[in-house]
């Protein structure tokens, strides 16, 4: 187990693609970290110059007290579980998970041992003696998680791990995962550009876009707290609805509706007084009330709970009621946000 830390750490590839600017995290002993964004935004690359498969083009990296930005991989007691979770075909169950550490020539008794409760673990005891492709992906995606597990690494590293799975199976290796962190209590960072993903199983979340970090907390901060549009749109599913509204001394004013503004609302904007800000409101703060007209376009229920999609003075909002409802395409629904977010339009940060 150990602690890390990453200080100013950019990546430069080859063809002068700058993918990763000046990334600083501390992760403490046993934390779980999640590198959430969409494709392309350098969680992959900041990964794997962790792992030590891509060089670190300046900065520093330090797991457990030492610097092991210069170091290979093979010095840096990493393991790393990656989405094609390649097995060797020809090896049985056992002998995939018990590979590397044959080949680090350890005492076979505790391969045994290491093999035998790394397979405890993972549900995998009744598997050992059959061959990968007589196993499920799910099972597959375990043995991959068994090879990491049996090397006792200092931190595991999981590149998309479930990103092959289908919708069933990646809820249940989800929290598979997350009973497997419990289990060892081992530092783990994990890459995924599915927001659920990052807001189930983090301690906490690392949410970058275009090789930025745009913001590092907890689950619900980044969700309750989000410190700019970015990180506003990316997490949260629907997404959060956003409208143009005019700051005025009392009130907010946008198309289709005109909000009181209270006393803490009236002190956060005073700045802002004769300017165009962005309102934030995630779907299940649009409540029934009698501030504006949601009018429908469609009606999708989930079960517990209904996304209602329409239009509010000719934007598009969705929102997400706590119950069944069968609106049709046409009806107006009177509505009130119960919570708002503010954020600058042009620095896109949050006005706090
Ligand atoms: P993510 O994991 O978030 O999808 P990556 O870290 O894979 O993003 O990629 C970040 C950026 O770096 C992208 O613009 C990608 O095209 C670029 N990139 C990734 N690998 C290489 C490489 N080996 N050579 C050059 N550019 C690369």
């Amino acid at each position: 187990m150990a602690s890390l830390s990453l200080k100013n750490i950019n990546k430069i590839y080859d063809n002068n693609v700058q993918a990763v600017f000046d990334f600083n995290l501390d992760v403490a002993d046993g934390e779980f970290i999640v590198l959430v964004g969409p494709s392309g935004c350098g969680k992959s690359t900041t990964l794997r110059m962790i792992a030590g498969l891509e060089d670190i083009s300046s900065g520093t990296l330090i797991i457990d007290g030492e610097d092991v930005t210069q170091k290979p991989p093979k010095d840096r007691d990493i393991a790393m579980v990656f989405q094609n979770y390649a097995l060797y075909a020809h090896m049985t169950i056992y002998e995939n998970m018990a590979f590397s550490l044959t080949l680090r020539k350890e005492d076979p008794n505790v391969i045994h041992e290491k093999v035998l409760a790394a397979a405890e673990i993972l549900g995998l005891t009744d598997q050992l003696n059959k061959k990968p492709k007589q196993l499920s992906g799910g099972q597959r995606q375990r043995v991959a998680m068994g090879r990491a597990i049996v090397r006792t690494p200092k931190v595991f590293l999981f590149d998309e791990p479930l990103s092959n799975l289908d919708a069933k199976l990646r809820g249940a290796t989800r929290r598979e995962i997350l009973l497997l962190h419990k289990r060892l209590g081992a530092t783990m960072l994990y890459v995924t550009h599915d927001q659920t993903e990052a807001l189930t199983l983090a301690d906490r979340i690392v949410c970058m876009s275009m090789g930025y970090v745009q913001q590092v907390g907890t689950p619900l901060e980044l969700y309750d707290t989000p410190a700019n549009l970015f990180v506003a749109s990316f997490i949260g599913l629907p997404p959060m609805n956003f409208f143009d509204c005019e700051v005025e001394e009392n009130k907010l004013v946008g198309t289709g509706f005109n909000l009181k503004l209270n006393d803490s609302e009236k002190e956060l904007l005073k700045y802002y007084v004769g300017k165009t800000i962005t309102l934030g409101v995630r779907p299940e703060n649009i409540v029934k009330g009698s501030d504006m007209t949601l009018s429908v376009n469609l009606n999708e229920n989930l079960g517990q709970t209904t996304l209602v999609h329409g239009t509010i003075g000719g934007h598009k909002a969705t929102a997400k009621f706590r119950e069944w409802s069968d609106y049709k395409v046409g009806d107006e629904v009177g509505v009130s946000f119960d919570r708002k977010h503010f954020f600058d339009k042009d620095t896109t940060k949050a006005i706090r």
